[in-house]
């Protein structure tokens, strides 16, 4: 149906009031735990300064890391531009705990594309768990999509000595998970084996609600710097934070046996890592408030959205079923052409290496490819739903989507 954008603009802001207010009270509350945590830890200015060759005694490097630990309220805390992505510290995670002969279970279903690359149980893969001797077994999710508890009891053994829990959705149509959600499948992986690690694959979710996985029983968590924490100034990186013993081992695998997180200079402008920490409270609730207005626009279109906009959030993705490929197209080329980067490029369906069908995608960002500013991408299949994360400031997510609804009401 045929919709005036300002009005509907306005309806959605005021109908959705009271979620966004909530969402507000979160951004205050974890702003409030950031500012305590550097007050606490005494950061200064000559915390930014960087370190060269071997990084010996880098303050700034290691103050990061407590800051991290603090936040989260766990042991430990790995924080580094030496991790390239999130998957690498994912990986790391993996590489760094696994040994041959042991067993990953992977908890919640099929992980994230580039995870199963990392487990190479899919498709061969070139120094993959796999390869190391590491079996591997995957519990699926229930036709609702929630955790199955007595599946999951049923395939952790005596060998599984990692369990991978996936908090976002990821690009599937599953919800992302509570915290108490991540508490119950941890309680019930210890019933059986006490001993296997719980580990939270915790990307898109930091900042979303006032608590993280590691406070909630899981053991180990790890994500990406360029999404929800980097706060949109982090150039690059990755983190992992939980108990002191597991994150000295990961320590080992990204640098080496011996070495772990002593040395590594930091080069480039540690300030930003810093002060990315500061607004990612407040940029997170940007992106979230973006994808409840993101759901409720698309909601009153008659559009199915994933998930609806009065839902409670645990990450920053909002799925809209478009169920037409030109309007995907004509909503990604909209984003695209709202963004402050290569806003002149009109993006098409196209082949990307590792996925089957062709994919569309808008991220016109400062960063490249970081999913904390405004972008949107999606395969070509049915039933031809765009995922969309990420907006540094909630006024550019409105222009962005209000452009996108005139666009698809013209296909
Ligand atoms: C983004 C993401 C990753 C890692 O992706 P990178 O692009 O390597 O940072 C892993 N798991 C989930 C659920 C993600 O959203």
């Amino acid at each position: 149906m045929e919709q005036n954008i300002s009005n509907l603009q306005h309806t959605i802001l005021e109908q959705y009031r009271d979620v966004f207010k909530g969402i507000d009270d979160i951004s205050l509350y974890n702003t409030n735990k950031v500012i305590s945590a550097f007050r606490k830890h005494r950061i200064s200015d000559y915390h930014f300064n960087s370190t060269s060759g071997y990084g010996y005694d880098d303050i700034g490097r290691d103050k990061l890391d407590e800051l991290y630990a603090e936040i989260f309220n766990c042991e430990a805390a790995l924080v580094r531009m030496h991790f390239v992505s999130g998957t690498h510290a994912l990986a790391s995670v993996l590489l760094g705990i696994l040994r041959p002969g042991d067993e990953l279970v992977a908890a919640t279903g099929a992980p994230y594309d580039t995870m199963q690359t990392v487990i190479g149980h899919t498709q061969p893969s070139p120094g993959s768990l796999k390869e190391w001797g590491v079996s591997y077994k995957e519990v699926p999710l229930t036709k609702e999509g929630d955790p199955d508890i007595d599946a999951i009891q049923k395939a952790i053994t005596s060998k599984s000595k990692v369990a991978l829990i996936q908090r976002s959705r990821g690009y599937s149509l599953r919800p992302a998970l509570s915290l108490e959600q991540i508490q119950s499948i941890c309680e019930a992986i210890k019933a059986v084996n006490k001993d296997c690690a719980c580990f939270v694959d915790n990307c898109y979710g930091e900042f979303v609600e006032k608590h993280e996985p590691v406070e909630f029983g899981a053991d180990i968590m790890a994500g990406s710097l360029i999404k929800n924490l980097g706060g949109g100034l982090a150039p690059a990186g990755g983190y992992i934070a939980g108990k002191r013993e597991l994150v000295e081992l990961v320590s080992y695998r990204l640098t080496a046996p011996g070495l772990g997180a002593h040395v590594g200079a930091t080069l480039g402008d540690q300030r930003l890592l810093y002060q990315g920490l500061f607004l990612a409270p407040h940029v997170v609730g940007q992106a979230v408030k973006a994808a409840i207005y993101e759901a409720g626009i698309f909601a009153a279109m008659g559009y199915k959205t994933f998930p609806m906009p009065n839902e409670k959030r645990h990450d920053i993705i909002q799925a809209v079923e478009f169920g037409c490929p030109k309007k995907m197209v004509a909503f990604c080329q909209a984003i695209q052409k709202n963004s402050p980067i290569n806003a002149h490029v009109a993006p098409e369906a196209g082949d990307i290496p590792g996925y089957e069908d062709k994919v569309v995608m808008a991220a016109g960002t400062f960063v490249q490819g970081a999913s904390i500013e405004l972008s949107a991408d999606g395969p070509i299949r049915p039933p031809y739903a765009v995922y969309i994360q990420g907006a540094l400031t909630f006024e550019h997510a409105i222009i962005a989507i209000n452009s996108a609804v005139e666009s698809i009401q013209k296909v």
